[in-house]
């Protein structure tokens, strides 16, 4: 079957090198982009090495407010070299005003600020602190569970009145309680049940530098370290941390980099 295939494929991508390298989805800013190559290739976007699976399997992402332009560097199996500039869409982001959140979690007092800090470092180091060559990614994401959408990635955020920094993540609403699933398999990196902001908070690791975390979970049913399978249980929802009531926070992203969980996720399901 491999002989077959080796015989095969080169003329075409011979005729053809740019199709050696496909991207699935649109490039824009905060889209989180899977693809497939021909095994052997190697990749770099701005300069920053994008591993390639075995199989060809690679993800890449690009940032809330990434540039126009982006550079994808390819050296394919045979050594030649090709550079594609990749054109990012711009993006609109919607403002999202929340009132009525308790004034310390809005402005944390100075006493909490080392907390904050160290469960920030904590959070940085589980998403982009791994390179784990497994491509989990590849089988695609599922929804974490079924439930409204009450805030979008992007959006900016005025709390209590103040101007906060950019909202990262999807809410999806539903009771506490709720079935909480991995949305594709993976390691898990962090499971903590207590962040100032966060509560209770998981972090997957998908392979490549791609992980997805989940926030304000009542209940973790994993622990750091444990293998996931896509669909399992991983906790329940809950309204711990920084909330107005039960939600899941869901993020999805490369080497650290928050993109947009609905870029990666199959159209929203009809509730
Ligand atoms: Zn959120």
């Amino acid at each position: 079957m491999r002989r077959r295939t080796l015989f095969a494929v080169p003329a075409l991508l011979l005729a053809s090198p740019a199709r050696a390298v496909v991207l699935g989805g649109r490039i824009e800013q905060g889209a989180f982009l899977r693809g497939r190559a021909e095994p052997g290739t190697r990749l770099a976007l701005d300069g920053t090495r994008v591993r390639v699976s075995p199989d060809g399997a690679f993800a890449f992402g690009f940032a809330r407010d990434a540039k126009d332009r982006a550079r994808l560097d390819i050296t394919h199996p045979s050594g030649a070299r090709e550079t594609r500039l990749l054109t990012v869409a711009r993006r609109a982001w919607p403002e999202q005003r929340i009132d009525g959140l308790p004034p310390a979690q809005v402005t944390p007092p100075p006493e909490l600020l080392e907390r904050i800090a160290r469960e920030r470092e904590m959070l940085r180091a589980a998403r982009a602190g791994h390179d784990t060559p497994e491509a989990f990614f590849a089988e695609g994401f599922l929804w974490p569970l079924t439930g409204r959408i009450t805030g979008v990635f992007g959006s900016r955020r005025i709390l209590n009145g103040e101007p906060r920094q950019p909202h990262f993540g999807l809410d999806i609403a539903a009771p506490a309680g709720t079935a909480v699933a991995a949305a594709c398999a993976g390691i898990v990196r962090l499971a903590e049940d207590d962040l100032f902001f966060s509560g209770g908070t998981i972090v997957l690791d998908h392979g490549h530098g791609v992980s997805s975390t989940y926030m304000h979970l009542s209940r973790l049913a994993v622990r750091v370290g444990e293998r996931v399978a896509q669909a399992a249980v991983i906790g329940a929802v809950g309204a711990t941390g920084r909330v107005t009531g039960p939600h899941l926070h869901f993020e999805i992203g490369w080497r650290g980099t928050p993109l947009d969980p609905e870029t990666a996720l199959p159209p929203r399901p009809q509730l």
